[in-house]
C-alpha cells in the first residue's frame, strides 16, 4: 500500500524521495481520503489531504519536482491522488443550493436536499506547437516568465478543442495555422486539468501579442531552443518540442 498525503498547496509528502508505505499520521480527516483502488482496479494507493509539518525523515514536495524520483507508476498515482484531494477539498457544498454535499460510495457526491449528484470537475486546456519551416514558435508567458514553452489556454464552453487552438494562437499571437493534428493528451493536476496537445503548421500573419499572456513569442531554429530554458521532460509541451527536436532537420 502507497500513500498519497497531499497539502493544500497541491505538494505531496515523500520518505527517501518515495511515496510512503505507512501512514505517518494517526490522524487522517475521513472526509478527504480516498482509495485509488475504487477507481483503478490496478492501484494500491490511499490519498488523503492534510496539512501538517513533515514527520521525521519526510518531506513536502512539490508535485512537478516528485516527478525526478518517483517511478512513472507512483507518479501517475500521485497525479490521480492530488486532483481526488482537490476535489474533496473545493467541493464541500451543493453549488445550486448551498447544502453540504454527502460523499457516495461511487465517489461521487451528493446533495440531500435537491438530489444532484456531483463528479470531479476536470479542465480542459490546449496546448499546440506550430511549426515554420526549420523553426517552430515558443512564447514566454507572464505567469512562467522564466522558461520558453508553448502556447496553451482554457477551452470555453460551446468550443472544440480545435477551435480552442485556432482562437488561442489569433488571439495571443496573430497567426493562423494549417494541418492541426492531434498529438496525445496528460493529465495536468494543477489543480484538476486536463492539456490536450496538437502540432500545427504556420500558415499566415504577422506575431503580434494580443491579451499581456505572453511577453515575447517567436519561431525558433533547433539550435536556439537547445540553448533556451524548456519546460521540464514529464510534460506534454516538453513531449511535443521533444518529438519537433528529434525530427530530421
Ligand atoms: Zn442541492
Amino acid at each position: 500500500m502507497k500513500y498519497i498525503i497531499v497539502n493544500t498547496s497541491g505538494s505531496i509528502l515523500l520518505y527517501n524521495d518515495s511515496l510512503p508505505q505507512t501512514n505517518p499520521y494517526s490522524t487522517v480527516p475521513r472526509e478527504l481520503t480516498h482509495n485509488l483502488n475504487l477507481w483503478r482496479p490496478d492501484s494500491d494507493a490511499i490519498a488523503y489531504g492534510i496539512d501538517a509539518a513533515a514527520p521525521d525523515g519526510y518531506q513536502w514536495v512539490d508535485l512537478r519536482s516528485a516527478w525526478l524520483t518517483l517511478t512513472p507508476r507512483d507518479f501517475d498515482s500521485a497525479t490521480h491522488g492530488v486532483m481526488w484531494v482537490h476535489w474533496e477539498r473545493t467541493t464541500r457544498f451543493c453549488p445550486a443550493c448551498g447544502t453540504p454535499l454527502l460523499r457516495s460510495e461511487e465517489l461521487t457526491k451528493h446533495c440531500p436536499q435537491c438530489g444532484k449528484d456531483y463528479y470531479p470537475n476536470i479542465a480542459p486546456a490546449i496546448i499546440v506547437r506550430v511549426d515554420r519551416g526549420e523553426k517552430t514558435l515558443l512564447a514566454r508567458a507572464a505567469l512562467r516568465p522564466n522558461f520558453f514553452g508553448l502556447i496553451s489556454g482554457f477551452v470555453e464552453g460551446g468550443e472544440t478543442f480545435e477551435q480552442c487552438v485556432v482562437r488561442e494562437l489569433r488571439e495571443e499571437t496573430g497567426i493562423e495555422i494549417s494541418n492541426l493534428t492531434y498529438f496525445g493528451s496528460q493529465s495536468w493536476p494543477f489543480p484538476s486539468g486536463i492539456m490536450i496537445g496538437f502540432t500545427a503548421d504556420y500558415a499566415g500573419g504577422e506575431i503580434k501579442l494580443g491579451d499581456g499572456e505572453l511577453l515575447e513569442a517567436d519561431f525558433y531554429t533547433r539550435q536556439e531552443v537547445l540553448r533556451m530554458n524548456i519546460p521540464k521532460p514529464f510534460s506534454i509541451s516538453r513531449h511535443l518540442i521533444d518529438q519537433w527536436l528529434n525530427k530530421q532537420a
